[in-house]
């Protein structure tokens, strides 16, 4: 999974939220599933359920919070910077079937 600018996606704004929510452990077990979407529970007033995949090679964000702007809301870009927190200390990302959101 190639990131592209994560700022830029987002705009600033939103990432900044974003990133306060992933540096003060908000989002909870990162997973990817098994056609490749990352999914996380993500806590801030309420619980949400967050999944980020790739289409066309562009990154696309479904969220069940009420913001309902444009894609994407702060918890997709908290749950793309704690998988690439992941990465960089080489842990394990649980793989998981997207039924356990349903
Ligand atoms: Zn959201």
């Amino acid at each position: 999974m190639k990131l592209p600018d994560l700022e830029k996606w987002a705009g600033s704004v939103i990432y900044k939220r974003g990133d306060a929510y992933h540096r003060s452990g908000q989002v909870e077990k990162p997973a990817m599933t098994a056609d490749g979407a990352l999914i996380a529970w993500v806590f801030g007033s309420e619980k949400y359920a967050t999944m980020v995949e790739v289409e066309n090679g562009a990154l696309s964000s479904i969220c069940t919070c009420p913001y309902d702007d444009l894609p994407p809301c702060k918890h997709a870009v908290a749950l793309l910077l704690a998988y690439l927190n992941f990465l960089n200390r080489d842990r394990y990302l649980f793989f998981i079937d997207t039924l356990y959101f349903t």
